[in-house]
């Protein structure tokens, strides 16, 4: 082990990981706030991907903090985590559970304002939220945030890593201005940041009827196809138009006809038969061959790349009517 890994890894037992585990802590004690929404025995677990990014670089000296996360960016996420917990003692006690067709249109422009690009509304169902974590309401605001295409195209590259983990920490920051724009109208909120959320996002935006979870794991949307990251906030607003219905499912059949995202994933991480479990919810991906390999490789986004529903224009409509031509 070289002096210059040495170093890094002091750096990470002592100030590093403390720092995460403090703070998994923290959203952890989200589950002892009274009257909470709790996880069920069905709930999946969440992978700690802070944890374990310092985890490899305390372990691997061919692994560098470079690879994998900006460190001005990581910090900032670290903050708004935070602050997403931190902010729910200041909501209002008493507070309002109807809104107006004007104030959800309101609230659309405050969101697009901060570079949101989609949003709807949805119930949470309990399935969803991870073992150990609680949630507020389940009156759920889903939200995705675009990630250019031109960053992607350079993946695996230091310019996407860059690009990917500033979306997150983008939209993480615009979770918590939301969830402060609703307190501030006399509602309740609490925000979920988009890189170790509280809640599985992928099949609750699919339920949002933003779009379909590709083989890849990842929702595809007909706007950004699945270079989108997904965050949530929630709220004790009740008369919300929630969504309960899907467009999207025939990309189901597109992907059976494609796979070339199984194809491309360097470490064979993208299973060709996907896991059901008993809630209907399902696993694509080998998750620690995928880690690893990211961890490595500037944080990878190779299936984002190859995948054709991540080209612009309208790729949707034309790969929606190869499924839907008459054979
Ligand atoms: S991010 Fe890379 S390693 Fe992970 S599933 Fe996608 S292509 Fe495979
Ligand atoms: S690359 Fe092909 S198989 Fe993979 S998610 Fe995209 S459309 Fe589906």
């Amino acid at each position: 082990m070289g002096i210059r890994h040495k170093i890094t890894a002091n750096f990470v037992k002592i100030f590093g990981k403390p720092r995460i585990e403090k703070l998994i802590a923290k959203q952890r004690s989200t589950s002892e706030i009274g009257g909470v929404l709790l996880p069920t025995s069905n709930s999946p677990i969440r992978f700690e991907i802070p944890f374990e990014m310092l985890n490899l670089i305390q372990t691997r000296d061919d692994i560098e903090m470079r690879h994998m996360f900006p460190v001005r960016r990581l910090l900032s996420v670290i903050k708004n985590i935070h602050l997403s917990v931190d902010s729910i003692s200041e909501n209002p006690i008493n507070a309002s559970t109807q809104t107006s067709p004007e104030f959800q249109e309101k609230l659309r422009k405050f969101a697009k304002f901060h570079g949101v690009n989609l949003l709807e509304f949805v119930k949470l169902p309990q399935d969803l939220i991870f073992q150990n974590m609680g949630v507020l309401f389940d009156n759920a605001i889903v939200l995705a945030m675009e990630m250019s295409k031109e960053k992607i195209d350079k993946a695996a590259s230091q310019e996407t890593m860059n690009m990917v983990f500033g979306t997150y920490d983008d939209l993480g920051k615009a979770a918590n201005r939301i969830a402060e724009f609703l307190r501030e109208h006399g509602y309740a909120a609490q925000a979920d940041h988009p890189l170790g959320g509280l809640v599985l996002f992928p099949p609750l935006a699919q339920k949002a009827g933003i779009g379909w979870i590709g083989k890849h794991g990842l929702l595809i949307t007909p706007e950004f196809g699945p270079r989108v990251r997904l965050a949530a906030v929630y709220t004790s607003i009740e008369n919300l138009p929630f969504v309960d219905s899907n467009d999207h499912e025939w990309i189901d059949e597109y992907c059976k006809t494609c796979g070339v995202c199984i194809k491309e994933c360097p470490p064979q991480a993208i299973l060709e038969e996907s896991v059901v479990h008993e809630t209907g919810r399902q696993s694509n991906i080998k998750q620690r061959e995928c880690f690893e390999y990211f961890a490595q490789y500037y944080g990878c986004s190779i299936c984002v790349k190859v995948c054709p529903f991540s080209n612009a224009g309208d790729t949707y409509e034309r790969l929606k009517a190869v499924i839907e031509k008459p054979k």
